[in-house]
């Protein structure tokens, strides 16, 4: 045992129940429910007769109520602060995993809200009077929109593609080229999934080359499809050989077999009409002589995290009637969001503006440039003790696996640490993490000796630039 040094000390600290009664205190009772606030208060006290008896005086807050009552507040906030929460992704890449990826339109929230508070047809049919399908939600408007047969939702695009492999090909085999046995963000990775929708993976090819003849020659008595994969967040360049969709379809279609397509990154209009760069849909896919295609509803689609499945009605049904469907489908929240998102598709003429990943990756350049030159004095401010505040060039991504090498041209802040030399990384690391201590923490990129905050997914500017007063840069900024 440490022998305590000040023990007079800790005996004058005040008793729980005298700081139960304070006012201020009370008036948090009121705010935060007696058992919440006895807990905070209760370990406050005891952390500081813990620091008394390791020899600290007695703390200037505990005889002070005001302060008393502030270090509660202080605390509480951080008890009560939820662990989801909104953050500010100037990150430059849209759309980013770990930080949720789409943000979904208002259309989406309102639908979401209506599901969740009170009973809806999730299930149920409505003419009938009846048990329903979940799907036919959405399964019309992904008909119309992709021109496919049958459409069926589930939990993501991982699920879409283990739920189909594991319908269309349980202990068969299924070919694919050695160039596209891919891994996307360390937890899908092809051979895996294959392994374990428990079929039997048939790699050919090469790396860098494959031909239509590897693939028929390899079709033996245990083939039950032909699989193509989107080489979403890598590109092979230089020497290479692919086989197209037409070709596979044709091949698979002559031996009797089912030709899948795992597209990834599914958006539904053609991105060249809005000046960015094509990404193929599953129209094309489809039209390509795709049995069946899977993608993502959280990628470039923009609306909430789901795995949709189109293609033939054959197969699709054999889809639906796999027990495992049960274990992957989606919830009424996903299906309310994913109907309000595809209806927006049904009018082209207000996409842009009313679904916000196409808004953000359309964002004029002049746009964020004004936005820069408006938001980068506060900033400046905020940091003057810390950093330099400049706009640069910068790129944008697109994120999750969509068009890995095609950049958008964008701007940034750029904070420089004014701190050279020795200590200009920790200088850097301190500077992020306090704008990651924010009410809304904001998350940039570091780069070039920099924090850079790329501004193209900055649309709430009033709210960012409101609580940049809040920003603590500890004692990392007036060193010389
Ligand atoms: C993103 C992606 C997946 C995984 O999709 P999730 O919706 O994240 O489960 C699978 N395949 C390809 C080709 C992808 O790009």
């Amino acid at each position: 045992m440490v022998q305590a040094q000040n023990p007079q000390h800790a005996v004058a600290l005040p008793a729980v129940d005298r700081v139960l009664r304070l006012p201020a205190v009370q008036a948090l009772v009121a705010q935060y429910g007696h058992t919440t606030v006895v807990h905070v208060v209760r370990a406050l006290l005891s952390d500081m007769r813990q620091e008394i008896l390791d020899g600290a005086e007695l703390p200037a807050e505990a005889t002070c109520e005001p302060a008393l009552a502030r270090g509660i507040r202080q605390r509480l906030d951080t008890t009560m602060q939820p662990s989801l929460r909104r953050v500010f992704n100037l990150t430059g890449t849209v759309l980013h995993t770990n930080l949720g990826r789409a943000p979904l339109p208002d259309e989406a929230v309102a639908a979401v809200q209506a599901a969740m508070v009170q009973p809806c047809n999730l299930e149920y049919d409505l003419d009938r009077g009846g048990r329903g399908d979940r799907d036919v939600h959405v399964e019309a408007l992904l008909c119309k929109l992709t021109g496919a047969e049958a459409a069926i939702v589930v939990n993501n695009n991982a699920a879409a593609v283990l739920l189909t492999l594991n319908t269309l090909a349980l202990r068969k085999e299924v070919i694919v080229s050695r160039s596209e046995l891919i891994e996307i963000g360390g937890s899908f990775r092809m051979p895996e999934i294959m392994a374990r929708a428990g079929c039997r993976l048939h790699e050919v090819g090469t790396t860098n080359c494959t031909h239509l003849a590897d693939f028929e020659k390899a079709i033996n008595g245990r083939t039950s499809m032909l699989f193509k994969v989107h080489a979403s967040n890598f590109a092979i360049v230089g020497f290479t050989a692919g086989v197209s969709e037409e070709e596979l379809g044709v091949l698979a279609h002559s031996h009797g077999l089912a030709f899948g397509v795992d597209l990834g990154s599914g958006t539904l209009v053609d991105l060249g009409l809005h000046d960015l760069p094509h990404e193929p849909t599953p129209q094309d896919s489809l039209n390509s002589g795709a049995d069946l295609v899977t993608f993502s509803g959280d990628k470039l689609l923009g609306g909430p995290q789901c795995g949709i499945i189109v293609g033939r009605t054959e197969l699709v049904a054999r889809i639906k009637r796999n027990h495992l469907r049960r274990a992957l489908r989606v919830d009424k929240m996903t299906v309310a969001a994913l109907e309000a998102v595809l209806r927006l598709y049904r009018q082209p003429e207000t996409l842009v503006q009313r679904l916000p990943v196409l808004r953000l990756l359309t964002r004029p350049l002049d746009d964020i440039d004004r936005l820069c030159k408006r938001v980068a004095p506060a900033v400046a401010r905020a940091v003057a003790s810390a950093a330099e505040v400049g706009i640069v060039p910068c790129d944008s991504q697109i994120g999750s696996g969509a068009l890995p090498l095609e950049r958008l041209p964008s701007q940034a802040l750029a904070l420089t640490p004014l701190k050279r030399g020795r200590g200009e990384g920790a200088a850097l690391k301190r500077l992020a993490e306090a704008f990651r201590a924010l009410p809304v923490p904001v998350i940039g990129a570091v780069s070039e000796g920099a924090l850079r905050f790329d501004l193209r997914c900055l649309e709430n500017e009033r709210e960012f630039v409101e609580q940049l007063g809040q920003l603590r840069l500890g004692g990392g900024g007036v060193e010389t």
